[in-house]
């Protein structure tokens, strides 16, 4: 991403109560963001609908799930559906809102293709028959979305939200190896922890140094150093040394982490659509190429055609 436009009125030190700039993306992120949740989500576009289902494609336990399941019915994404009378037996189905993180859950797949240089699963693009390998496009000019042609600029939305409150109930990624889907597992690491997510998120702002992040997020700063930590070890920053006397160094997204960019648009898309309060979204990404507000689109490599539940399927292993 480009030039942000700083307002220095806007800046979190101005606040007393602990704040994150307000962001579509950040949102979403404290929603779905979490291990989890992510598994949950990603099980229901496989189709998965019944708690035995969940069981077998995340390895939760089964308290865990039923937290999940519920904060996920609570925020609109799940909807639970009777399936049997006697006794009776509920299934959980993908709202429209829930449907609306569809892409999402496609960019989600596509970092870990990049990352790993191996398809993390194979989805069909049905009008063309190919195994689906998925670009974001603007839908304005069909050009192929990069992080060095987007700008982002303040929206009336523009503001800070409160900061969440600590997962104290929720697993750190630290803790424990998920038993979920492996080609899930490194996207969910980063995008599990709202500290890491939101770093990287700050850093297709243009941030790169500790001091930067620290006024950005106003997170304590062992916090920031373990998580700045955690993201180097994934490859998703560089720690790069930019002056020796007095040594100082500054974290910059690598190959693989400016590959997140198509995931933090399709969350912010999402997010726009369904958190924005009245006063609209937060912020605006524009294309430079063809200077239009963007509006992002998933399509299909091979053929160019969209992309959407109704046109990929789950191809059978072997
Ligand atoms: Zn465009
Ligand atoms: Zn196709």
């Amino acid at each position: 991403m480009g030039e942000r436009h700083h307002d220095r009125t806007m800046s979190p030190e101005n606040h007393s109560f602990r704040t994150v700039r307000a962001s579509s993306a950040a949102r979403a992120l404290n929603l779905i963001g979490d291990r989890w949740t992510l598994l949950v989500l990603y099980a229901a576009f496989r189709g998965v609908n019944r708690f035995d289902g969940f069981v077998a494609q995340t390895g939760m336990a089964r308290s865990l799930l039923t937290d999940r399941l519920a904060r996920l019915e609570a925020a609109g994404v799940l909807e639970k559906r009777l399936y049997q009378e006697r006794p009776a037996r509920h299934g959980y189905h993908l709202t429209e809102k829930g449907r609306g993180l569809f892409d999402a859950a496609l960019m989600i797949l596509r970092w870990e293709e990049r990352r790993s240089g191996e398809p993390a699963q194979r989805v069909i693009h049905k009008p063309c028959g190919c195994v689906l390998k998925t670009e974001m496009a603007c839908k304005a000019c069909g050009g192929v979305v990069s992080a060095r042609e987007v700008t982002v600029a303040p929206e009336p939305g523009a503001g800070f939200d409160p900061a969440p409150p600590p997962r104290a109930q929720r697993r750190s990624i630290a803790e424990g190896e998920g038993r979920g889907d492996p080609a899930v597992e490194r996207a969910v690491a980063v995008l599990g922890d709202r500290w890491t997510s939101y770093l990287a998120a700050a850093a297709f702002y243009g941030l790169r140094r500790f001091g930067d992040f620290q006024a950005e997020l106003n997170v304590a700063s062992n916090i920031l150093s373990d998580r700045l930590g955690r993201l180097v070890s994934l490859g998703v920053l560089e720690k790069v040394r930019y002056q020796e006397r007095p040594e100082r160094w500054e974290y910059r997204l690598t190959g693989v982490g400016r590959e997140l960019f198509p995931l933090i648009v399709a969350l912010m898309a999402w997010g726009d659509r369904w958190l924005a309060g009245p006063e609209g979204p937060p912020e605006v990404l524009t294309h430079a190429p063809c200077g239009q507000r963007l509006e992002a689109v998933v399509i299909c490599a091979a053929c160019g055609g969209t992309v959407g539940p109704e046109t990929t399927a789950v191809a059978e292993a072997g």
